[in-house]
């Protein structure tokens, strides 16, 4: 996969303001998931094109922590301004590398979006606290200022979203930053970086470095870079975290998942189905938050397994630009070799295969990397499909007797990232999100993604570090608290004082 030919569609950096390419870099290829086609190249930055960004950014950190939050938040109201305008062509960008239908495209571009609006109230949420008359004329009051130079590295599922988790919160708070997104799907991140430069953010503030392991290490190496946002697999991100933790970095790592649904008998079937439909295979189950485990309690089971089936067979695959595709392409064909051999544990292991996926071809588009939606039943935890996270259309369906027993079963997985529960009963509902040792929970909502101002993050191995993404943790992540304690006394003096100061 990788090469130094010359490349037609050739991917760079952006740095200090401008694409940075560099002839001599080592390149990978890009393809179109939906033809198997090579559409382009990436280049794969080296420690001194990784260097260079660094110094860029540290340059430009002063500067801009000290331009007003107000007008700060002004350059992020103009971005928010032409990310509206330009949503579908970052929707474009998006289904041509990663595959996903244009209608989700568009759907994660927006909920990007949204987490801009949030940043543009930084204003506010840097204000800090006061308190007046601590003691006898002190006042003492806390304000949060920015890191320095802060490094996010994101995912091949969502190119445009998660970047946008992380620096419009590391932006709006005084911070410069540096993007180190998917090799696989490089070229959002490059428009996201010229509409930020339209938008008025001084060269330098924000860059973007193409690259692998020897980006992401020289990032966490360097002095210069205070802190780390990562989101992407688990053994990644607890490298990654263990590797910043030793330095002393702030550093929040979002790993993988595997998010059950627990279907209750008294749930409201039609619903349930749809929602499990949805969450397990849009996206082609590409998704941190997709559903792989379908729980169904009671004796509910076999009716929801036929449902399943019938929808599973009748989904609409196809090139994520046709507008009648229900689902896409999987990134590559060593993921869609991922996914099949998963398939074959599952057989291999006793599970039982309703709809298997790997049957699947699209008319026209013999190389794409699509494989159908699978469903399995009758799966139980000692199996590899129950335990290890597939990331691809592959849902499991477990029997359980009782939600006691559903709630067991949830909380002993390795993964707490996302989990949801369809009933028609409000007790069951509230003992279910009581307790469930999961960051994210939906009742009767298959995909809760957390709104802007309330920050996303998984439990267990889904998250390693304390603070989740954005909302009010995001401004907590990108900043550090000073206390400032002062008095301002007539000038009377008194003697030194050599006890403890205690209120007086
Ligand atoms: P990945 O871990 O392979 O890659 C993520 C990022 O890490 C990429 O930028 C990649 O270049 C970089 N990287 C890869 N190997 C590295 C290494 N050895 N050292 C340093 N950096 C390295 O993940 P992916 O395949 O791009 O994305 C899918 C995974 O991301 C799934 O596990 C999914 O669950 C997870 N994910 C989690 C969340 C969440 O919020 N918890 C959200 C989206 C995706």
């Amino acid at each position: 996969m990788t090469s130094t030919t010359s490349p037609i569609n050739r991917i760079g950096h952006w740095i200090d303001g401008q694409i940075y390419s560099d002839p001599q870099s080592r390149t990978q290829a890009i393809y179109n998931p939906a033809t198997g086609e090579v559409s382009g190249q990436v280049e794969i930055a080296s420690e001194q094109t990784v260097q260079k960004a660094i110094a860029s950014a540290q340059k430009a950190f002063k500067g801009w922590a000290a331009t007003p939050a107000l007008r700060r938040a002004r350059v992020l109201h103009n971005y928010l301004n032409l990310l509206n305008e330009n949503l579908d062509k970052l929707a474009a960008l998006i289904t041509a590398e990663h595959g996903k239908v244009f209608s989700d495209a568009q759907g994660e571009v927006m909920r990007g979006i949204e987490i801009v609006e949030f940043a543009c109230g930084a204003p506010q949420l840097l204000k800090g606290d006061y308190t007046e008359q601590v003691s006898t004329n002190i006042d003492n009051w806390t304000v949060r200022q920015p890191l320095g130079v802060v490094a996010g590295i994101t995912p091949f599922n969502f190119p445009c979203m998660v970047p946008m988790w992380m620096f419009p919160m590391a932006l709006a708070c005084g911070n410069s930053f540096i993007l180190k997104p998917s090799e696989r799907d490089p070229s959002a991140s490059l428009l996201m970086a010229s509409l930020l430069k339209e938008a008025g953010l001084p060269d330098g503030v924000f860059n973007v470095i193409q690259g692998d392991k020897v980006a992401v290490d020289t990032l966490i190496d360097a002095p210069e870079v205070q802190a780390l946002s990562f989101v992407g697999s688990t053994p990644i991100a607890q490298a990654i975290y263990t590797r910043s933790a030793n330095q002393g970095k702030r550093v929040q790592a979002l790993g993988g998942a595997k998010n059950h649904m627990v279907v209750l008998p008294d749930a409201n079937l039609d619903a349930a189905v749809d929602g499990l439909i949805g969450a397990a295979y849009g996206s082609a189950g590409e998704r941190c938050m997709a559903i792989s485990v379908a729980v169904l309690v009671g004796n509910i089971g076999d009716r929801v397994v036929e449902r399943l089936k019938e929808r599973a067979l009748a989904l609409k695959i196809g090139d994520g630009m046709d507008d009648r595709s229900e689902m896409g392409p999987v990134i590559t064909r060593e993921a869609l070799e991922r996914i099949h051999s998963y398939i074959q544990s599952g057989v291999d292991q006793g599970a039982t295969l309703v709809v298997d996926g790997r049957d699947v071809t699209v008319p026209d588009h013999e190389n794409g990397f699509f494989t159908g939606g699978t469903l399995f039943d009758h799966v139980t935890p000692e199996m590899t499909i129950y335990q290890e996270e597939i990331f691809g259309p592959v849902l499991a369906c477990v029997r359980c007797k009782t939600l006691e027993e559903a709630i067991e079963l949830i909380n002993a997985h390795a993964y707490g990232n996302g989990v949801a529960l369809y009933t028609s009963d409000g007790h069951s509902a509230r003992e279910f999100g009581r307790h469930i040792q999961v960051g994210m929970v939906g009742i009767n909502v298959p995909i809760p993604v957390p709104m802007a101002w309330h920050g996303f993050g998984g439990w267990k191995k889904s998250l390693f570090g304390d603070m989740h993404a954005y909302g009010e943790e995001g401004v907590r992540f990108y900043t550090k608290q000073k206390s400032i304690m002062q008095r301002w006394p007539e000038t009377i003096a008194a003697g030194a004082d050599f006890a403890m100061p205690t209120t007086k």
